[in-house]
């Protein structure tokens, strides 16, 4: 997995890498994704360096993000009608970025299950 060094999140983090942030607050970062697969497509990360969900220890840390992920959806506009929060765990679990995020999406109906 990614050293904190070389890592593209922790990069948008610092400020190293351009990115579209949304909201940051308390240790915690959203941000659209460079790709996004619906019209609201956010990634929340904690700013702290942690790889996967198998490699976070911190249950406080894993609340935090995931009330984040819940109030980005809110101050967004899509809580209403509903979104989606979804973490991709290791390579069957189709990570690709190897620092924990949640992917918030949105703004159209989802599908189930998923690919
Ligand atoms: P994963 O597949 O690991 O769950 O999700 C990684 C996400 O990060 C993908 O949706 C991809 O589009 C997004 N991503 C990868 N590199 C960058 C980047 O440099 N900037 C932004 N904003 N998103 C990125
Ligand atoms: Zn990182």
């Amino acid at each position: 997995m990614s050293p904190a060094g070389s890592c593209v999140f922790c990069k948008i983090a610092a400020g190293e890498i351009p990115a579209t942030v949304v909201k940051r607050a308390d240790g915690m970062l959203a941000f659209k994704d460079l790709s996004p697969q619906a019209p609201t497509h956010l990634l929340v990360i904690p700013t702290t360096h942690v790889s996967s969900l198998n490699d976070a220890k911190d249950a406080g840390t894993l609340g935090k993000l995931l009330a984040f992920a819940r109030d980005i959806a809110q101050e967004t506009g899509i809580a209403t009608k509903g979104y989606r929060v979804v973490l991709n765990t290791n390579p069957d679990g189709g990570q690709t970025v190897f620092h924990l995020h949640l992917h918030v999406l949105g703004g159209r109906p989802m599908h189930w299950p998923p690919g």
